[in-house]
């Protein structure tokens, strides 16, 4: 860097080509720039890697990064070096001789900013390294690892409490997406940070888009939620079991979609192999179980697909989460059925945890099943969980803010439903319930003599799928219970005497006609907000395709992830306003000084080449 410090709104331009902060980045920078310690809450996506890098620049010396994901401080250290920072990693994946050069350089003040891992940080060795160098500032990035009752514990993030014994001096930042009091109080005390200022940002995020569809044909609905939304664009699809990932990734395939498996049962060569395409090339979407998503720092997954339920909103906000990250606008969709809740009601008994354990599972779900029923917005729902308000009158990028279900009186419908279950003896499920309420005259309903029941066909105001939704309603509200010892079979439960009695309200969100996808795809107007500035859209598609054609190239050649070269929202920006010279370029965000010199002549023969 020069001679004379840089001011940090200056560099956040020329290195990083951003206009201005986000949030509370700019009080952030400032804090840890004078010396100060702090923690940081922000969600994916949210901005956190500029909180150090900037000071790492702007003080003297070498920002140290402790990170648990080497993959990911690759993927940084390149994305750094192309933005003409000087950085490099220290892990396990160097090789002696190469992990020489790096302490070298270290040594000799080199370096702007070094990743490492923390079992190799709190080698002896390393220490008393970092003793000999000049050091800016250590940033603790994932840190709920030092959490023992968190998701994601890492033993050997316990021993960083040493860094603020050996190095008082060195201001400390720690950073996590894991926002609960609990896992925030044990990061302050295990990295002595109790006094420090925390800075907590809001864990909306904005560019995602919440949509619940009811579970029909969930393949068939997945595939054209694929083609109407998000062609040809990259995006995750989870699954509960293995099996059912194979079969879904095959499906798409076929379907001309360019999908492939994640799961722990292929071979760890295949599954490398599987999230390098993912991470590397454009618009593939990965088919997985949870086992996929951890560390994986893709900015523009475009969307996050579940075909089964997850186990809580923590599950579901994390895994959502994994979309956009570049800030652009994105899908969390997921289709749902009774059958998931059956499902995930039957792995929590089946577990050999305990009691407790098993009640605060079912809580959780009961939670999510809520979020999934819900008739309001999905976004305010979400955040009230995690104890943040959002302000009144919805979202207005959600399913059911785009598209608000009708609410009706489902009084006498909940009482025909519950009165069937009681007369046909509580042991039957779904369907064959839904056959004696529309009067359906099957052999299980001859055999039981179910059609001489006063119940029978009573229903037929209603066709099967709305009876469907009725009934999952009924069960996310606890009026009935789904015996996932009894194969499923309904039960009433201790709220359903006041339904039947007509002591308790019902109220009924009516499913919408089947045609979702294309009602909701229009943009919202917090849509556009949360888009890039540079023109909101992708600007000319002959050239946006050219761009990235010629990004795919050069990362290629280069060997690095596409958005390590150009974010997709630069290329929409370039595509948007169309610049024919370096200036304009240079106006773009994400093109700071260094990608104009090494890529702007090539951008600009390209769109002047390229038709209007
Ligand atoms: P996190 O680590 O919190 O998940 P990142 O630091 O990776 O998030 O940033 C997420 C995205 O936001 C990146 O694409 C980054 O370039 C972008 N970003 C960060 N800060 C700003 C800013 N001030 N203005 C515009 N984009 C930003
Ligand atoms: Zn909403």
């Amino acid at each position: 860097m020069s001679a004379t410090p840089p001011s940090a709104l200056s560099l956040l331009n020329s290195v990083f080509g951003l206009t201005a902060y986000r949030g509370a980045q700019e009080e952030i920078v400032r804090h840890l720039t004078e010396g100060g310690n702090c923690l940081v809450l922000m969600p994916t996506g949210g901005g956190k890697s500029l909180c150090y890098q900037l000071p790492s620049l702007l003080r003297e010396g070498c920002g140290i990064v402790v990170s648990p994901l080497i993959a990911l401080m690759r993927d940084q250290v390149a994305g750094l070096a192309e933005a003409g920072v000087n950085a490099a990693v220290l892990n396990s994946t160097l090789s002696p001789q190469e992990a020489f050069e790096v302490e070298r350089r270290l040594i000799a003040g080199d370096l702007d900013l070094l990743y490492v891992a923390p079992e190799r940080l709190l080698m002896p060795r390393c220490l008393s390294l970092l003793e000999q160098a000049r050091i800016a500032l250590f940033a603790i990035d994932e840190a709920h690892c030092v959490s023992q009752w968190g998701h994601d514990f890492r033993p050997e993030y316990i021993g960083l409490s040493v860094l603020a014994e050996r190095f008082p001096d060195v201001p400390r930042i720690a950073l996590t997406a894991t926002a609960d009091e609990l896992t925030r109080k044990e990061i302050a005390e295990r990295l002595s940070l109790t006094d420090a200022p925390c800075f907590v940002a809001s864990f909306d995020r904005p560019n995602i888009r919440y949509e619940i569809v009811d579970k029909q044909n969930a393949l068939n609905q997945l595939k054209s939620f694929i083609a109407e939304r998000h062609p040809g664009e990259a995006g995750i699809v989870y699954c509960l079991s293995r099996a059912k990932v194979e079969d879904v990734a095959g499906s798409l395939r076929d379907a001309g979609i360019a999908a492939l498996p994640y799961h722990a049962g292929l071979d760890a060569a295949t599954r490398a192999r599987h999230q390098d395409r993912f991470i590397n090339e454009d618009g593939i979407v990965i088919v997985a179980t949870i086992a996929f998503g951890m560390g994986i720092d893709k900015p523009d997954v475009r969307f996050v697909a579940h075909l089964d339920l997850p186990k809580s909103i923590e599950a579901y906000y994390q895994e959502t989460g994994r979309a956009g990250r570049d800030g652009k606008p994105s899908s969390a969709w997921m289709a749902y059925g009774l059958s998931d809740i059956v499902q995930q009601r039957r792995m929590i008994d089946e577990s050999t945890g305990s009691d407790a354990f098993k009640r605060v599972s079912i809580g959780k779900l009961d939670a999510l099943v809520g979020l999934a029923e819900t008739a309001h917005c999905r976004r305010q729902r979400l955040l009230a969980y995690f104890g943040e308000e959002l302000h009144e009158g919805g979202c207005g990028n959600c399913d059911n803010c785009l598209s608000p279900p009708k609410v009706t009186d489902g009084k006498v419908v909940a009482q025909k439903l519950l009165s069937c279950v009681y007369r046909t003896g509580q042991r039957f499920g779904a369907m064959h319930l839904i056959d004696v309420l529309v009067g359906r005259l099957t052999e299980k309903v001859t055999q039981f003599g179910h059609d001489k029941l006063s119940v029978f066909g009573v229903g037929r105001e209603l066709n099967e799928k709305q009876w469907r939704a009725a009934l999952r309603q009924l069960v996310a509200m606890g009026h009935l219970r789904a015996d996932s010892e009894a194969f499923g079979a309904l039960k009433l439960t201790e709220s359903s005497r006041g339904v039947l009695k007509g002591e308790t309200e019902v109220w009924l969100r009516e499913q919408a006609a089947g045609t979702r996808n294309r009602a909701i795809r229009g943009n919202s107007r917090r849509g556009q907000l949360a888009a890039q500035p540079n023109g909101g859209g992708k600007g000319d598609p002959a050239l946006h395709a050219a761009l990235k054609a010629w990004r795919s190239e050069i990362a290629r050649q280069r060997g690095v992830p596409a958005y390590v070269v150009l974010h997709d929202s630069t290329i929409d920006g370039i595509a948007a306003t169309r610049p024919e010279t370096l200036s304009a370029l240079r106006g773009i965000a994400g093109i700071g000084d260094k990608k104009l010199e090494h890529y702007g002549e090539e951008l600009i023969a390209l769109v002047r080449s390229t038709g209007a």
